[in-house]
């Protein structure tokens, strides 16, 4: 405060300051009403199998849609909603959406749900999923709770604790973007982690990086010996695709097989199904 007197450069930090502050607690308020005002959507991401081109999958992503700023990215509100302590609510509210809206579609792909660290600290995360497999339907064979390598350097036991918990309910564990956290290697053991996906930085130098292409391959031989599944994120050229299978990794994801996308419009890449096969409250149900 005693440097007032310092000149512009000062006075226009703090102009600047106060801006982004301002802008910060207008982020706050705006993320409480867009819960209440239903801005959130939830896109779908389709998984494929990469040997046999089949969908297998979807990963669940959050969208907010901001009545004046259109698309706000998740990596631009999540971090606030960690904060102000909105993120366990609406991981919930992601988790039940999902899953009834996976329920009703013809076929048995998988869905992926994001689970942010905030969520397990909660403690009551095994009621959360159980209630909304119970409420929706699927089958937890069919869920896939997607975590990072940020909760497993936590404290391990109350974790440990939480995610045996889960897993006697029938569900599964995906380690997202493997590789740029700072876990161990022996968190592979510890946890009960049944895929890997690896992050889309190593993904992006295949296939020219040797580098990279002799990473993606120790992950896919590690995968497959510790019996454990593997997915490639962030698939954006066919040359990557091509590589990524040839490699032998199982599952593909990106940008080059499909965009996060509406419930609606993903639908359409579903097998068709017989009318039998179909639950009357299947959107997509039509006469063909
Ligand atoms: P993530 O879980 O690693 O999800 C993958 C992100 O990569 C998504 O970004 C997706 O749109 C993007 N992506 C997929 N394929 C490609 C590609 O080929 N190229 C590129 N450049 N990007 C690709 P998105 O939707 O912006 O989400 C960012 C992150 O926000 C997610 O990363 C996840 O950590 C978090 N997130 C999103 N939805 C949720 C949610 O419902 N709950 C929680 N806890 N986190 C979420
Ligand atoms: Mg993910
Ligand atoms: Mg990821
Ligand atoms: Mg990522």
């Amino acid at each position: 405060r005693a440097k007032r007197a310092g000149g512009g450069s000062h006075c226009f930090h703090e102009a600047s300051m106060d801006a982004a502050l301002q802008a910060r607690q207008k982020l706050e308020v705006e993320l409480w009403d867009a819960l209440a005002g239903q801005q959130f959507q939830v896109f779908y991401q389709p998984q494929f199998d990469l040997a046999g081109g089949m969908l297998i999958g979807v990963e669940a992503l959050m969208r907010w849609r901001h009545p004046e700023r259109g698309f706000v990215p998740p990596g631009e509100f999540i971090p606030v909603a960690e904060e102000i302590g909105l993120m366990d609510t609406l991981g919930e509210w992601v988790l039940h959406r999902a899953c009834e809206e996976v329920a009703r579609w013809p076929g048995t792909v998988k869905l992926a749900v994001n689970v942010s660290p905030a969520q397990f600290s909660r403690g009551d995360m095994t009621k959360i999923v159980a209630a909304a497999l119970a409420r929706s339907g699927l089958s937890a064979q069919r869920l896939e709770l997607e975590i990072t390598e940020s909760l497993l350097i936590r404290e391990n036991a109350p974790v440990q604790a939480i995610m045996s918990r889960l897993k006697t309910l029938g569900i599964s564990f995906a380690l997202d973007d493997f590789g740029t956290g700072y876990s161990s290697l022996s968190y592979l053991r510890k946890f009960p982690i049944d895929t890997i996906k690896i992050d889309r930085s190593f993904i992006l130098g295949v296939p020219r990086d040797r580098e990279a292409v002799a990473i993606v391959q120790a992950v896919i031989a590690m995968a497959a010996s510790l019996d454990m599944g593997v997915v490639a994120e962030g698939l954006e050229t066919q040359e990557q695709i091509d590589a990524l299978r040839q490699l032998g990794c199982q599952r593909g994801q990106g940008y080059g097989l499909g965009r996060p996308q509406p419930a609606e419009e993903l639908l359409g890449l579903l097998p068709p199904v017989r009318i039998a096969d179909r639950s009357p409250g299947f959107p997509g149900a039509r006469e063909r």
